[in-house]
Parts: C-alpha cells; structure tokens; sequence
C-alpha cells in the first residue's frame, strides 16, 4: 500500500461542486489501495479577500495579525472537503497546522518550516481515515502556539513537506492547468505541456514567475528526493513530472533550514570582454551575441548593465582558449555599432582581462535567503578581493574575480560555508555529454512583473561594497536577483566608482530604498534610483550548457520586436532580460515563439 500527499489549489476547491469532485477523486485514489494526506488552500481567492479587508483597517497590519486572518482561509476548506468525504462515506477528519504540530520559525508571513512529527498524521491514517491539512500555516512554537504563515503560495511547500517528514510515495500537486507548461498559458495560451522537467529547471521558473510551483516545495523535493507530480484537478492525464537527483542524506528535523551551500565550484580558465558605451537601442546585444554564436563560441555569463546616457556596457566571460576570437569579434562589431545603431553615439570601446576566475556557491539551501550571497561577499571582501561581475540564480551565486585570486576564494569560501569539496566547475558538463545531447536548449520561458530595480550610481569600487550594500538589504530579509556592476569606472569624488543595479520585489523597494539611502553620504554615492516600470523575460533550459547561441537567439527575438533590452543577467541554466514594463507580454510571446515551444493547440485556463 503506498502513502500519497496529495494537494489542491485554490481554483479546485474554490465552489461546494469543486469540493465534491475533489473527494471522488481522493476516495478513487483510496480504493486504488492508498493511504492518502490531502492539503488544501484557501476557496478560490478567499486569500487575496483576506488580504484586501485588512488593508482597509490599516496600511501596514501587524504581520502577526495578518497570519491569524489568512490562515483562517485553509481552515474553511479543510472542514468542508472532510466533511465531504464522510457524506460519501469515506472516513476523514481535518487537522490545522497546529494540530498536525508544524512547527516552523517565528518569522511571521514568511516563516520557515523546521519539522513536522508524523505521530498524530500516522495515528489517523491507521484509523483508515483521509487526513486533510490545511496548507500554509503552522506554529512557531509548541509552548506560545503562535500562528504562522509559510507566505503566499506555501500550500505547495505544506504538501511536499509532509511528503517528505512521512516518506510518502509519491506528491500530487493538482491544479487548475494541465501540468508545467512552457510559459503561462494566462499569456501565451498555447503553450505546451512538459512530460517532464528537472527540479533545478523548475527552481528556476519558479522563482522567474512562474507561480504553478512554490520554489520552497521544490526545494525540498530536491533535498530530500520526493517524487513530485503537477497534475490537472479536472482530467486523469498524467501531468509533469519534477525530477531530482539522488538526495544526499539530510535530516528531518531544520526541514527548511538545511545547509544552505552545498559545494563552492571554480573555474580558473576564463577570460572576460567588456564592451563599453554600445548604444542603448534594440538590437545591439542580438548582432553582438549572434555573431558570437555563429563562430561556435560558448558565453559563460552575460551581463549588461543600465543605461548611463544614451549607452549601455555588455560584459561576458569565455573559456579562455576562445578569448581571442572573441576578442575580434567584439572588436569587429563594436566598430559597427555607431554607424548601424547611433550615429551621435560615441566609438564603443573593447575591454579585456584574459585572467579571470569564477568562483561560485550552490545549493539550494540558499533560495529565499538573501544572508547567503551577503555572506559570500563579505567573506571575499575581508579576504581583500575584488569583485568584478555578479551573476545570481536561484541555487548559485558566481562571482567572477582576478585569477590571481582565485585559490584564496576558494579556501575562504570552503571555510565560511563549512564545505570542504570543491569540484572544478564545467567538471560535470565535460563528464556527462550524454545526458545534455538531444535535450532542448530552453524548456520553458517566464515573466515576473513584480519587480523594481534599484540602481546606486558612483558606488565606490573596492572590496567590500557589494557586501555593505546586500548585507544591509539581506539584515531586512529582502531577496535580490540580477545583481549587475556597470563595467565603466568613473572618478567621482576623487575615487573610482561603478554603478550598481539589481532587482527586488516591488513590494519590498521602498524600504530597500530608505535602508541604503545613508549608504549616499556615508560612501560618497551620487544618487539611487528606482524604477517600478520594468518586466523580467526569462529562459530556462538545462539544455543551454554548451549549446552556443541560445542568448543571442533569445536577444533578436526581442530586438526584432523593437524592444529595447534595459539589463541583461544569465547563470548557467538561464539568460533574464529586463525591458519596459508594458513591453513583458510581447517580449515573453516573441521569446516563447523563437525557442519553438508553441503546441498550435490552446490551453484553456478555468475561472
Ligand atoms: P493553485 O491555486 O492550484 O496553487 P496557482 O494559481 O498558484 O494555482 O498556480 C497555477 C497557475 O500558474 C496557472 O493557472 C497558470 O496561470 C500559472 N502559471 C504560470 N506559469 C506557468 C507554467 N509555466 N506552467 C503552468 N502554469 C503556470
Ligand atoms: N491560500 C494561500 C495563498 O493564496 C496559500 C496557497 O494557496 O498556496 O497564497
Ligand atoms: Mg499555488
């Protein structure tokens, strides 16, 4: 007999008829043989009615208030599905967070889970009964009993947590859409349906805007190896499968607080190009990166910072036996630029460095923790080293740095994140050729509105300002991605400075704003500049390592959209865009249309 979690969204219990199908469903898969743990969210958008009645008592509500009102949601539906279950004779009985005993951190809103006991969920399976769980919430302590919520979306990460604390066969997500898809089938309605995707692709999308999966939940299925499903509430098709590698052993008990670095890479071969001052106009990157991929050369990290002026800067790293060519070819095209894109324009300026290092920490401990990457550059700043691009993912933080460096970050990272490995990066692409052959350079694409950039101006450039800057955000527990330096240095003050932008959740720029502004006067800063009208495009695909071309395909599917691009940022496993805020749909569509991931069939989305 297996154990199967099995967890349903807000759309699928959003109506009494909903519920009901809801309870055949579990009931079959009881008959099949199973023991079954159903999690349920909220009735449709009760959370965001919650939500909005409290902001017309107060602005900023008591985030302990909040967590009373919102986990009161879940407990709606939970009471009514069991209640269902037993008029169609099936035993069940509905347990809150707290009597199931999910005991996460004192972090109101957005608290952790720590550890889940089995006994009492154990104790009611044994009985024969279906247990329902209301999703999202637990207590931050057995003795004070405080209510906490996981944050928006945390049913998910409820349902694999428990998956895993019961070593459950199997997690069904089911949902109001056929599975993963391609991209949003709000956007693009004929996006198609993944069979399957790896759970570090899905760690990606998810945290990219693509809101089908909470990273959480696939965080945890990554670390502790449960089988994870996205199904459809409304059909028996078989949905997509997240897949992840074999698990190193972990413990139960810190469940959300696992080591947050799991090995710290270096790649010591790299050469970096700069081009400075390329006009800021639609197209630039895409005949730049396009002739890069047409020689058949492999781009490490793209970054391109914001404009200054009417220019931008585009920095990339190759292996360094491709530097040369590289070099000549951006040398080539930067003497292109001005005639073809600005005549008004000053000449663009090639940069090399043919000794850099890239060092690099991963895991996926480090989603959500913004401490993490603060970490990292403060312990290369007290070692002295500068640091020269950034480039985030969501379970990687790679800083590219002088060569000469290199073995001092290693050793000082391996000592700040307690890991004493440090397999040479590219190591698993030189060994496993196979498994990249025949895969799709980009399995999904996605857009995030949500966000605001940030830009510092003139920040001074030397050791340790990165770890001042995102220390300071990280001590308010705001994330941050697309972390980009411009590569330009100016004399400001009688210093060399850079300037400095990332990305944060809109919800979370003013106060980041009001944290750094002593920054202005204490560093010597000019100025910080927000700007909410922005979109992020995305492309993902495990399938981009090696395959030149991926970005520079990506990069003329908006240009020939006339699209200007404001920030480019890529890892590994994904290249992000940010345009124009109004400019995301057309970008996302162009970008999805390029890569081929159209089915010709539409997805229709229930009410
Ligand atoms: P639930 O209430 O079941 O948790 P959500 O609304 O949280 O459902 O997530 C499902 C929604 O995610 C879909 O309706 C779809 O609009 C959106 N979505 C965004 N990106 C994707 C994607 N790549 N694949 C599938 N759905 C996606
Ligand atoms: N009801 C919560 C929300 O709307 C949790 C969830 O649905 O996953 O965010
Ligand atoms: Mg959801």
């Amino acid at each position: 007999m297996a154990l199967i979690v099995q967890k349903y969204g807000g759309t699928s219990v959003g109506s009494v008829e909903r519920i009901s199908a809801v309870a055949r469903r579990v009931i079959d898969t009881v008959k099949a043989g199973n023991s079954v743990v159903v999690v349920v969210s909220a009735m449709g958008k009760t959370t965001d009615s919650l939500v909005a009645l409290a902001k017309q008592i107060s602005a900023n509500p008591s985030r302990r208030e909040m967590d009373m009102l919102l986990s009161t949601g879940e407990q709606v539906s939970i009471a009514l599905l069991s209640m269902a279950l037993q008029e169609m004779g099936q035993p069940a009985i509905s347990l809150t967070g707290a009597q199931v005993g999910i005991l996460t951190e004192a972090e109101h809103t957005r608290a952790r889970i720590l550890q889940i006991p089995s006994d009492r969920l154990e104790h009611q399976l044994q009985q024969g009964k279906v247990v329902v769980v209301a999703g999202f919430q637990g207590i931050s302590s057995t003795k004070d009993l405080e209510i906490t919520t996981l944050g928006r979306g945390g049913s998910d990460t409820t349902a694999v947590a428990l998956a895993a604390a019961l070593k459950a066969d199997c997690c069904e997500i089911y949902t109001d859409v056929p599975g993963i898809l391609t991209a949003d089938p709000r956007i693009i309605p004929d996006a198609q349906l993944m069979i399957d995707i790896t759970s570090d692709e899905m760690l990606e999308l998810a945290s990219l805007g693509a809101k089908v999966l909470h990273p959480r939940a696939v965080e945890i299925a990554r670390n502790y190896g449960v089988t994870l499903v996205v199904r459809s509430s409304w059909t028996d098709e078989p949905g997509t499968k997240v897949i992840s590698p074999a698990p190193l052993a972990r413990p139960l008990e810190g469940l959300e607080l696992v080591h947050a670095v799991d090995a710290v890479e270096f790649d010591p071969d790299q050469g970096k190009v700069a081009l400075l001052r390329v006009p800021d106009r639609p197209g630039v990157a895409a005949r730049m990166f396009g002739e890069i991929g047409r020689q058949n050369l492999n781009v490490d990290l793209i970054i391109q910072s914001i404009h200054e002026g009417n220019s931008n800067d585009i920095a990339f790293t190759v292996s360094k036996n491709s530097l040369n060519q590289a070099e000549a070819v951006a040398t080539a095209i930067a003497s292109t630029l001005r005639t073809h894109f600005d005549p008004a324009s000053d000449e663009a300026e090639v940069m090399v460095e043919r000794k850099v290092a890239k060092v690099s920490i991963a895991g996926a401990g480090m989603i959500g923790r913004p401490g993490v990457a603060a970490q990292m550059f403060a312990a290369l700043a007290d070692a002295g080293i500068n640091i020269e691009m950034i480039s985030t993912s969501e379970v990687k933080v790679s800083c590219v740095i002088g060569a000469e460096d290199g073995e001092k970050a290693v050793a000082v990272l391996c000592d700040t994140f307690k890991v004493s490995s440090s397999p040479v990066q590219g190591a698993t692409k030189a060994t496993h050729p196979a498994l990249l052959e025949g895969l799709k350079p980009v399995s999904g694409v996605a857009l995030d509105r949500n966000l605001a950039r940030i830009a510092i101006r003139q920040i001074p450039d030397r050791p340790g300002t990165a770890a001042k800057v995102f220390g300071i955000l990280a001590a308010k527990n705001i994330s941050v991605d697309t972390i980009i330096q411009s590569q330009r240095c100016h004399i400001h003050n009688g210093t060399p400075t850079r300037d400095i932008a990332f990305t944060v959740a809109q919800g979370d720029a003013k106060e980041a704003q009001t944290v750094l502004a002593p920054l202005v006067s204490e560093l010597g800063c000019s100025e910080i500049v927000v700007d909410e009208q922005i979109a992020k495009v995305s492309v993902v695909g495990a399938g981009m390592v090696n395959q030149p071309g991926v970005a520079a395909r990506m990069f003329a599917a908006i240009a020939e959209q006339q699209i200007n691009i404001q920030m480019i940022a890529t890892s590994e496993i994904k290249v992000s865009c940010v345009v124009h805020q109004d400019q995301g749909d057309i970008a996302l569509k162009a970008v999805h249309a390029a890569f081929g991931l159209g089915s010709g069939q539409k997805i229709e989305v229930p009410a």
